[in-house]
């Protein structure tokens, strides 16, 4: 049966790249810090995201934590519960309420006919996040935004790489948070970035990465610590010149996967978006019970059973966490609820094989028989 394939892979360097760019660190023992390896990540981050400004962090969790408390919101933040655990926490470690508004039926990201009826006169902020990779409706949070005065925080966690309408995906809202951790389509083994165009907000950021430190003699900010070390820049320079071939090979599994399921019944794939140049980030399915002839669950056991890693990915939904203790009503997110418990997300990485895919298909398709 061989080995068990997961639901994804890192991508990496080959050793000798990797070891070639760290050597130098061997000579000036600077490991992290805002090193040299860290300034030039950031810059070539720029120029490939197309965006104003980055600033490196430890992680994605992190960046959007700090991005919040830099703004300094208050009271309500709407966001989506059809989301990776950070982007609710980050809303609540900052003493903020998440108010959560459903999602849409097709894209899985927020339903921005939802959102007016959400905003109080507490509301500070709108946090939608775009999951798969699939593109929020950036116009309308635009509009929304500007006609009540919200900020806006894209989680682009998935959306590394991408561009709407010909645009850095990062350029959108007033900053965009992504997460370079292994799992993701481009890695630092663990990182993120804040993309963003407000040089106030930058220095405040900047600040509250390092500890609340001004200059060396005035720390004027409770800032947490949160600066990328150099051998996790290093990393990231390094896959970073190797990202256009491995979004390639990502796009090549996805076709051969959409190929091989697209006609099932009961089965319906992601939708592909218009004016988005997608980065193949996630193959999400969606899983109806009464017209596939087996559930979400079953299809999961099946594909375990031989040795595969598929992940329900996104149940459950962060509005039932046990650690809000019932404070929040899924109810009130039907469409989220319905989706999060009939999706699954196969196995997609740069080097799975397509013998490996059509494997994965194969036992899928033999269910339905
Ligand atoms: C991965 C992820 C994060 C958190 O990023 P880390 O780098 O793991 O801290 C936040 N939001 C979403 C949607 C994610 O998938």
């Amino acid at each position: 049966m061989g080995n068990k394939i997961l639901v994804t892979k890192s991508s990496m360097p080959s050793l000798d790249e990797y070891v070639n760019e760290i050597k130098d660190i061997w000579d000036t023992h600077w490991l992290t810090n805002m090193g040299e390896k860290h300034v030039r990540l950031q810059e070539e981050l720029v120029k490939y995201l197309e965006v104003g400004h980055v600033e490196l962090l430890t992680n994605g969790h992190m960046a959007l934590e700090l991005t919040m408390q830099a703004m300094n919101l208050h009271g309500e933040v709407i966001t989506t519960p059809f989301t990776f655990a950070s982007t609710t926490h980050a809303i609540v470690r900052n003493k903020l309420e998440p108010v959560f508004c459903d999602i849409n039926e097709d894209d899985y990201t927020i339903d921005v006919s939802k959102i007016e009826s959400l905003i109080t006169d507490r509301t500070s902020a709108i946090l939608p996040v775009h999951v798969y990779g699939n593109i929020c409706n950036i116009e309308e949070i635009e509009r929304i935004a500007k006609k009540y005065g919200l900020k806006v925080i894209y989680d682009a966690a998935h959306g590394f790489g991408e561009r709407y309408k010909g645009k850095g995906i990062g350029n959108f809202g007033d900053v965009s948070c992504f997460s370079f951790h292994a799992t993701k389509v481009f890695n630092t083994i663990e990182g993120g970035a804040v993309c963003f165009k407000d040089m106030d907000f930058g220095r405040e950021l900047y600040r509250l990465k390092n500890f609340g430190i001004r200059d060396t003699e005035t720390v004027d900010g409770i800032g947490a610590n949160a600066k990328m070390n150099e051998f996790c820049a290093a990393m990231g320079l390094c896959n970073l010149k190797h990202i256009d071939g491995e979004i390639l090979k990502r796009k090549k599994v996805v076709e051969c996967y959409r190929e091989r399921l697209c006609g099932i019944d009961g089965i319906r794939l992601n939708t592909v978006q218009k004016d988005v140049e997608p980065n193949y980030a996630y193959f999400p399915i969606l899983i109806d019970e009464k017209v596939f002839g087996f559930s979400r669950n079953e299809v999961f056991e099946k594909l375990e059973g031989n040795n595969i890693g598929a992940r329900k990915y996104f149940y459950p939904l962060t509005n039932t966490f046990d650690c809000f203790h019932g404070k929040y009503d899924a109810n009130l997110t039907p469409v989220a609820m319905h989706i999060s418990k009939r999706v699954l997300t196969l196995p997609l990485y740069a080097e799975l094989s397509l013998e490996d895919v059509n494997r994965i298909c194969d036992i899928i398709v033999s269910m339905k028989m």
